[in-house]
């Protein structure tokens, strides 16, 4: 790694590297004592964290402190998240130390960055007995032009990375938005806006270091603990606390992208359209038919304020000649607006309109293994122009090119590339998703507005659910199918008492 753009927390970490195994010991020895000679108490609790928070290079928050609030808060603003103690860690060693305190209390570990899918964490009280572990300060980034190769901490956002590799001249496999935290997004996948051209992000991780639930560090790859890189790779934060994580990068500095907009009333011609253009395209052309409801709100532009739109957001890695040859038949009908045009790689963040900050969202999705004019039509009987719904966004991704499982496969394999992990790729062809602002009050109308279009475009459901889009608690199956097995040896091998807790549990 030779350009280290944000390299403190880096060095930080090199340095405790060494010194880790004593403070380690000293830590657990002190904790372990508190509790013999106090009952399991509040108050020897209490005790108890007060020694780990001393150890702490990061800080500590318990409720009813002053920045309690904060330090629980999720990005999705609609979680309550209420933990034994939250633990901003400030580097590996933080986290070291925050295992082995949770592992000697009997509390489980729920690491996060972001809070971007915490509602499955946060179901059912599920935190009651977990110290959440925010990884929000470790956001170093280091890139290898050369070896086009990033290494990014546990809490980096896909805009710090965007921002450091896009000068080079190169793109990441990001999310559609710029403050999704990368670890998260790559443990569970990872569908970005090059995903037809190149298959998930997680298949492109060449290296990944952790913490695990004895308090190990562990750097595993292809050849180190493979079983665990594959588990890492698809299966989510189940099996460590991921510290780092090192993948490819590729030269793309520039992208053909935009929207096409047309009035809400013409979903289903566009929606219908969109989807038979899908079938033509070629695995350069990654896209989405949407139909948005912006609230009226004065941070939006005018002409989005207020307004409803069927859209067609498109993202083409081919020449501009190229590419206005391929929207021929979506220009073809007319839209009211077109921001389709060259642009820098970078400008993919902003693609999709996501939220600019933390929102209270409530939402779910769902793989469709194919999308014919009978599912388009049950779409738009959910969620169209005459729909009652409370959804502002229902979209449907097309998946499908790089993303099969066999293509992402023998990919791998002619580039001598690690084999994919757990979700090599999805046998579905598209991904249905919808989602609306959770204000008080609104709860009930967004869940049985959400349940109407899932439940209506149901028999084209997949065989499995896809972990980052799974915003509702699923079962591991849901998930994984028949490579449930294998993830729950995986866990049991390397967290037998159930320390690490993640959003989508793959149980043991
Ligand atoms: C606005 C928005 C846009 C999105 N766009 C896309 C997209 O384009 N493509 C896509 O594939 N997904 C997308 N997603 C889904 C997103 O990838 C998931 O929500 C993902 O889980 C977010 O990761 P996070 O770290 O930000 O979230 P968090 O809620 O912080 O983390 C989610 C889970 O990841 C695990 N995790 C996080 N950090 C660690 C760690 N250091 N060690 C171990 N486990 C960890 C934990 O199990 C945690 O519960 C989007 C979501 C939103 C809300």
């Amino acid at each position: 790694m030779n350009t280290p753009v944000s390299g403190a927390a880096a060095n930080e970490a090199r340095a405790n590297q060494t010194a880790f195994r004593d403070a380690d010991l000293a830590s657990v020895t002190d904790i372990a004592e508190a509790r013999v000679h106090h009952d399991t108490t509040a108050r020897s609790l209490r005790e108890s964290l007060a020694l780990l928070g001393d150890r702490l290079a990061g800080r500590m928050h318990v409720p009813g402190d002053s920045g309690w609030d904060d330090a629980r808060a999720a990005w999705n603003l609609a979680v309550d998240q209420r933990p034994v103690a939250v633990v901003v860690a400030a580097g590996v060693n933080d986290i070291v130390q925050t295992v082995l305190a949770a592992k000697s209390l009997g509390l489980a570990v729920a690491p996060q960055a972001t809070g971007h899918n915490a509602g499955p964490l946060a179901a059912a009280n599920g935190l009651a007995d977990a110290l959440l572990l925010r990884t929000s300060e470790m956001r170093g980034v280091q890139v290898d032009p050369e070896l086009r190769v990033a290494r990014v901490e546990a809490g980096a956002l896909w805009g710090d990375v965007v921002a450091a590799v896009a000068p080079h001249g190169l793109a990441a496999l990001a999310g559609s938005s710029h403050d999704v935290g990368v670890v998260g997004y790559t443990l569970g996948g990872g569908v970005s806006w090059l995903a037809r051209s190149h298959g998930l992000a997680a298949n492109h991780v060449s290296a990944i270091e952790l913490v695990t639930a004895d308090g190990r560090r562990r750097r595993v790859d292809a050849s180190h603990e493979p079983e665990l890189f594959w588990a890492l790779r698809g299966g989510g934060g189940d099996f460590g606390v991921v510290t780092a994580i090192e993948f490819r990068l590729f030269p793309v500095a520039e992208i053909v992208a935009g929207t096409l907009f047309f009035p809400i009333e013409r979903a289903e011609e566009v929606m219908q359209a969109w989807a038979a253009w899908t079938a033509t395209v070629p695995d350069t052309v990654t896209s989405v038919g949407r139909l948005l409801r912006f609230p009226p709100m004065p941070e939006l532009p005018p002409f989005l304020s207020g307004r409803s739109f069927v859209v067609v957001e498109a993202a083409i890695h081919e020449s501009p000649e190229r590419a206005v040859e391929l929207l021929a038949p979506l220009r073809g009908l007319a839209p009211g607006m077109d921001s389709v045009h060259p642009q820098s790689v970078a400008e993919l963040l902003r693609l999709h309109m996501d939220p600019p900050g933390p929102t209270p969202g409530y939402g779910d999705g769902m793989l469709l293994a194919d999308l014919s004019p009978a599912t388009v039509r049950a779409f738009i009987d959910a969620v169209g122009p005459d729909a009652d719904t409370a959804l502002l966004t229902v979209e449907i991704r097309h998946l499908g090119g790089a993303l099969r499982p066999e293509v992402a496969r023998s990919s791998a394999a002619e580039r001598g590339a690690p084999e994919p992990g757990v979700v090599a790729g999805f046998d579905a062809e598209y991904l249905v998703f919808g989602a609306g602002i959770a204000i008080p009050g609104a709860e009930e109308a967004l869940a049985a507005s959400l349940g109407r279009l899932l439940s209506r475009v149901e028999p084209w459901r997949a065989g499995v659910d896809y972990l980052n889009f799974a915003e509702h608690e699923r079962s591991a199956e849901r998930l994984f199918g028949d490579r449930v097995a294998r993830l729950r040896a995986v866990k049991n091998a390397v967290d037998p008492t159930g320390v690490i807790r993640s959003n989508h549990p793959v149980g043991r």
